[in-house]
């Protein structure tokens, strides 16, 4: 059986709880050495990987692996810093407890459920794996079924080199999701929008799970006029087209200086050509959209505003040059939902309070990115905007970073994952205070007759 039947999900999950009771998942070296095989499945594999990204977004080999594979990174992370993070920390106790001594166990929660998104099919599994292993946990996956090649290579995987009651993969859609959903886990990581996240915290609330949830909306770009123009450009166009748009992290629509607006347009428009060439159609360096009705969606944002730089596609081929379109207005379909695809609106302010307002006007973004060297500016936006990360003077390079957090706030998402996040999200914090017999100090214990005012004392 290469992914668990439907009909069996109670079965499985009852079979991860027998084996995560026997303790062999606490074990460090034993998540280490799990690590080290998800690691090698990966290497392993490499080309069935990249094949499968492929077949479902025409990934070019390079984005796939700067942005899928390079996740062996994360796993390496945490393979440096396990023994670091399950150590148990010590606490501080106050003076008059100074026979006490207050240690916080980190403890696996027991298991999880990870449902990914269709973007990054492979890392949007495996990155929150690795979370989930390290903090010592049993797992069971769902890709999306919208890039099946993936899904299916995972399910694969998996079966290959993990044990079912300790990995799994449950192939399907909507329907794989509900059986899952209505079963009771100890934490839930889903990736996806802001829509269904609602349905799985609901379900979730049924049986008391935490979920982190990760989703997404649309991340602003502003651009001041105080920039090395050549370099945001660069910045722009690479974070905005990688993977043709579909990123949960893209800048979704820039908010641009009305003073440099028009040599950032020529300058997009130049370096476009200079990343995928005259015809994007023909590069092997540009991705295609996952599937014909998301094409169709996003061709329709093309109604409204003027294309300043591509807006051909072919629905049949799922391709969609990467566009940019000026003269956009905040009511166009455009502007009010999250992208999600190779199209740039451009929208110009004149003093940044206005790009400022408009954010805050909005649902808190996952990402928020600023172009500008001034540093009194930076402060003001980091101060003035929320958002579940902010990348200054690039676009979603912090996604890559293992050491921060990686998570949404508001309507893009609750808790983070990635390095110690992610080994913190799947692990329960635990307080264990010690005393010991060589002392029992009776000021605490009835009859409390003279032994208020001590109290007051302490407290006060
Ligand atoms: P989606 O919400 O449609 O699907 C995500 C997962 O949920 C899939 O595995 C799918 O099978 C399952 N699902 C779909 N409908 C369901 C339902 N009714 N009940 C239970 N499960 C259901 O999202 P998507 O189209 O795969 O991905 C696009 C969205 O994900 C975008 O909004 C994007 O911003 C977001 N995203 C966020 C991140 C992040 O890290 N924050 C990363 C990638 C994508």
């Amino acid at each position: 059986m290469i992914t668990a039947e439907l009909s069996s999900i109670a079965e499985l999950i009852q079979k991860q709880r027998e084996f995560f009771q026997t303790g062999k998942t606490k074990d460090i070296a034993f998540r280490l050495e799990k690590l080290r095989t998800l690691k090698q499945a990966i290497i392993e594999n490499e080309t069935a990987i990249l094949q499968a990204l492929q077949a479902d977004l025409h990934k070019p080999e390079f984005e796939s692996y700067i942005t899928e594979i390079v996740v062996i990174k994360d796993i390496d992370y945490a393979i440096k810093n396990l023994y670091s993070w399950t150590k148990p920390k010590k606490s501080e106790v106050s003076l008059e407890l100074f026979n006490y001594s207050a240690k916080i166990y980190p403890e696996p929660v027991g298991l999880v459920l990870i449902i990914g998104a269709w973007n990054y099919p492979f890392n949007l599994i495996i990155a929150p794996l690795v979370g989930a292993i390290a903090a010592g946990n049993c797992s069971i996956l769902k890709p999306s079924e919208i890039a099946p090649a993936t899904s299916s290579l995972l399910a694969k995987m998996m079966a290959k080199y993990f044990d079912p009651e300790f990995i799994t993969v449950v192939e399907g859609g909507v329907e794989a999701s509900q059986k899952l959903l209505a079963e009771k886990f100890d934490h839930i990581l889903f990736t996806g929008g802001t829509a269904v996240g609602k349905i799985v915290m609901e379900a979730a609330a049924k049986h008391l799970t935490p979920v982190t949830l990760e989703l997404g909306g649309k991340s602003p770009c502003i651009v001041d006029s105080e920039i090395n123009l050549e370099h945001t450009i660069r910045r722009i166009t690479w974070g905005k087209f990688i993977n043709a748009g579909q990123t949960c992290i893209a800048p979704d629509y820039l908010l641009v200086d009305k003073k440099i607006k028009p040599d950032l347009i020529n300058g997009l428009k130049k370096t476009i050509t200079e990343f995928y060439g005259e015809t994007p159609y023909n590069s092997a360096d540009y991705a295609r959209i996952i599937s014909k009705k998301h094409c169709e969606r996003l061709i329709k944002l093309l109604d409204k505003g003027e294309i300043v730089v591509g807006g051909e596609n072919k629905v049949e081929e799922r391709y969609i040059a990467p566009t940019i379109i000026d003269q956009v207005s905040l009511t166009d379909p455009v502007m009010q939902e999250e992208i999600f695809g190779p199209i740039l609106p451009v929208i110009e302010y004149t003093d940044i309070t206005e790009a400022i307002a408009l954010i805050n006007s909005r649902p808190k973004p996952l990402a928020l990115y600023l172009f500008s060297q001034n540093k009194s500016l930076q402060q003001r936006v980091l101060q003035k905007t929320s958002s579940g990360g902010v990348c200054l003077n690039d676009t979603m390079m912090h996604f890559g970073v293992s050491s921060l957090p990686f998570g949404g706030v508001g309507d893009s998402g609750m808790g983070n994952y990635h390095g110690k996040a992610g080994f913190d999200t799947f692990s329960h914090d635990k307080s264990v205070l010690r005393n010991s017999f060589w002392l029992d100090l009776k000021w605490r214990y009835a009859p409390y007759k003279d032994k208020l005012a001590f109290l007051k004392r302490l407290i006060k």
